[in-house]
């Protein structure tokens, strides 16, 4: 199974079909490059969709994976652990509140967790989150995602769920009152179109909650582990969420989720919620590593000058098919006259891997260690395919 064309055909005889796919077999990494079966090099912008942010077999991880398979792989939490108390320690010192951690295996699985905790907390039913957002496919997750395409097909989805426009605070203001469990919200909307919140949104969410007695649910599955220039993205707004949901790059491509519960909520009812392989040895002793290299390595601050230099970059250029360049840090969004699927492909042909967040909107996830060498060929590359005069619309 080592060329390209036998990957492919194997695994769409045998795949789910779930998953669009991109023609290219990948089968190495370093860094922020990835390698198809025959050798050739792409320039990684996807980022694992958001959990490379340590781009690919970063030495750390690769050795703290190595020295945990000899030691304990399966741990369930209904023993302690060392791995696991280490980590719990290590993360809680560098969360934007005071918390007690909630260990799960994926995004969909944290946010899950947030929404049961938010109904146990308050004993109220009612969750408010936000048009564009998205935060996972499961039925409590989905109920809360915006995308009527994901949605429609899998009704009726959990109910007590509203959406209200994402950055309006009036329509927050409206939809907030005595029923009201949690607000739910990115604080960039990732999947959404690359949409950083108004100045002061986050802060007027906080506020309203707090007003109501209902709790708000910072989902920073995408956003989190430095991505936008801090360690979390409430950091530039100094905003303590009461529940703070965590995947993605927590444990630098490896699955894994948490939930961090403000301290002013206590400890939660035992056996009110669990799941096998929550905080598992394995998983912490990475995430551990993960932590320490975006501390040592100064991470959020290589994202705020790497993300400020693309931003220049992109929009210097003045791309005749891009309408907007967006983004904080390096979670960096071009909004496109034309659909993004097409370009994807002109990308993946001339050795770039980019995303897609929505249908015009061009997503660059990079890996944050990425150097200004790659930064700088992304910039050629999407010169090449998108400074061109773009096709006439039909009228
Ligand atoms: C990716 C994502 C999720 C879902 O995470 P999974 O691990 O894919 O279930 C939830 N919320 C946000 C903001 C995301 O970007």
């Amino acid at each position: 199974m080592n060329d390209n064309t036998t990957i492919i055909t194997t695994e769409q005889q045998h795949t789910s079909g779930l998953y669009p796919k991109r023609g290219v077999a990948l089968v190495r990494g370093a860094g922020a490059r990835l390698y198809d079966a025959a050798g050739r090099a792409y320039i990684d912008c996807v980022g694992g969709q958001g959990a490379a942010n340590l781009g690919h077999c970063h030495p750390a991880i690769v050795a703290a994976i190595q020295a945990q398979a000899t030691t304990l792989l399966n741990c369930p939490e209904i023993f302690y652990n060392d791995q696991r108390a280490a980590y719990l320690q290590e993360l809680a010192a560098v969360l934007p509140m005071p918390a007690r951690i909630f260990l799960c295996n994926s995004g969909a699985e944290a946010v899950e967790a947030a929404l049961k905790f938010a109904r146990l907390l308050t004993g109220r039913q009612q969750v408010i989150a936000t048009m564009r957002g998205f935060h996972g496919r499961t039925m409590g997750a989905l109920s809360a995602t915006w995308e009527p395409k994901y949605r429609e097909p899998f009704a009726p989805l959990v109910p007590g769920f509203s959406h209200v426009a994402y950055g309006d605070v009036a329509a927050l203001e409206a939809a907030v009152n005595e029923q009201t469990a949690a607000v739910l919200l990115e604080p960039v909307q990732g999947e959404g179109g690359v949409r950083p919140a108004p100045a002061g949104y986050l802060d007027a969410a906080r506020r309203i909650c707090a007003a109501h007695g209902a709790l708000l649910l910072v989902d920073e599955v995408q956003t989190g582990f430095g991505r936008t220039g801090r360690l979390f993205a409430v950091e530039h707004s100094g905003v303590q969420p009461d529940l703070l949901i965590l995947a993605k790059s927590i444990a630098a491509g490896l699955p894994m989720g948490a939930v961090a519960i403000h301290e002013r909520h206590g400890s939660l009812p035992g056996g009110a919620h669990g799941t096998t392989f929550g905080g598992g040895p394995l998983l912490c002793a990475v995430a551990r590593a993960a932590l320490r290299v975006y501390q040592e390595e100064r991470i959020p601050q290589q994202a705020v000058e790497k993300g400020a230099w693309l931003l220049q970059r992109l929009r210097e250029l003045n791309l005749r098919g891009v309408r907007e360049v967006r983004g904080q840090g390096l979670l960096v969004g071009l909004e496109l006259k034309q659909r993004v699927q097409p370009v994807l492909q002109s990308l993946l042909e001339r050795g770039l891997l980019a995303l897609p967040a929505g249908p015009n909107v061009l997503r660059l996830l990079p890996p944050l260690i990425i150097g200004y060498d790659d930064l700088d060929a992304v910039a050629v590359l999407l010169q090449e395919v998108l400074g061109e005069p773009s096709p006439p619309t039909p009228a």
